[in-house]
């Protein structure tokens, strides 16, 4: 008898989970076949130096203000639009507008700041990134080496070589690519040596413990110390506290995001200096 009504919950709890799922899917499915100028829209937080504060770029953070449910933030909408595939014309309105806003903002920020723009694995996989770049910055008279590329390490996990040779071409024509969440993924050192990148982006998740945590504050160190060795930049996620950027400072690595800087603002709100006591 247990084990029948233990069968009949799970059977309910299945048939809850699809309909759930379905219900998502459903959701999904109207976004993408809905005008997404209207939907959607991009969160902007910016970079700086962290000695000076001044701007060096800003990051395009996607946001689905009218969502249902809890999926107006990237933490769940994100999982489902790569679940569902539909990261992948999602993701090509994103690198569209934020080209669309490049100009103006790097007005506003000043020469040399750069627009980054968060791709996902999927896009790399299933797209011709290199031609949605090149359309959409002939589409839009963006500037190439004012436009940064961020992916992940997942993004070279299954076809790394077909990966490299994207990455090669989309540099050639001047755009930057930065590795993101540095440190979270299965960091495949040889493979590390080999990507064309500009910049490592160090996981806010170390960031935050590294006063706490003598680990994370050597994991912070090594990855310093590995983008200085392999000729790159790096930039500090997720710095909230005034000591976490000094130590970042003293330990060399300037370039900084996070809420001690700036939120993530819509365009209008988006100010070229932060709002800082030293
Ligand atoms: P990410 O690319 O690593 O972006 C940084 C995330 O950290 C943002 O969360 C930002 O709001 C948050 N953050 C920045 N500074 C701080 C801080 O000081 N403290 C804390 N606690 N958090 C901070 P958000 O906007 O919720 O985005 C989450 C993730 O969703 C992004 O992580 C990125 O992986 C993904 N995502 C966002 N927009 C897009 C997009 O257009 N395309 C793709 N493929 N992924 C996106
Ligand atoms: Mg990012
Ligand atoms: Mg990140
Ligand atoms: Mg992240």
């Amino acid at each position: 008898d247990a084990k029948r009504s233990g069968r009949h919950t799970w059977r309910r709890y299945s048939a809850d989970m699809h309909a759930t799922a379905m219900a998502r899917l459903s959701v999904i499915t109207r976004l993408v076949a809905a005008n997404l100028d209207q939907e959607l829209a991009l969160a902007w937080q910016t970079q700086h130096d962290g000695v000076t504060g001044k701007p060096i770029g800003v990051e395009a953070l996607l946001r689905w203000p009218m969502a249902p449910g809890d999926l107006a933030w990237p933490d769940k909408l994100i999982p489902l639009l790569e679940e569902t595939g539909a990261i992948v014309p999602i993701g090509q309105w994103v690198l569209r507008e934020a080209c669309r806003q490049q100009r103006r903002i790097v007005d506003l920020l000043g020469p040399g700041c750069r627009v980054a723009v968060n791709i996902s694995a999927q896009q790399l996989a299933h797209s011709d990134l290199v031609a949605e770049v090149r359309h959409a910055l002939l589409e839009t008279g963006a500037s190439a080496s004012a436009l940064e590329l961020e992916l992940t390490e997942s993004a070279f996990m299954n076809e790394p070589e077909r990966a490299i040779r994207t990455l090669h071409e989309l540099r050639a024509m001047g755009v930057s690519i930065a590795l993101d969440d540095f440190g979270t993924g299965y960091s495949n050192l040889t493979y590390l040596s080999r990507l064309p990148l500009d910049k490592i982006k160090v996981d806010r998740h170390f960031t935050a413990a590294l006063l706490e945590e003598t680990v994370d504050a050597s994991i912070c160190r090594s990855i310093i110390f590995l983008a200085r060795s392999l000729n790159l930049d790096v930039v500090a996620e997720g710095v909230e506290t005034q000591s976490q950027r000094e130590w970042l400072e003293r330990e060399g690595c300037i370039a900084m995001q996070g809420f001690l800087f700036s939120r993530p603002v819509p365009l209008d709100e988006l100010a070229g200096e932060p709002l800082l006591v030293r």
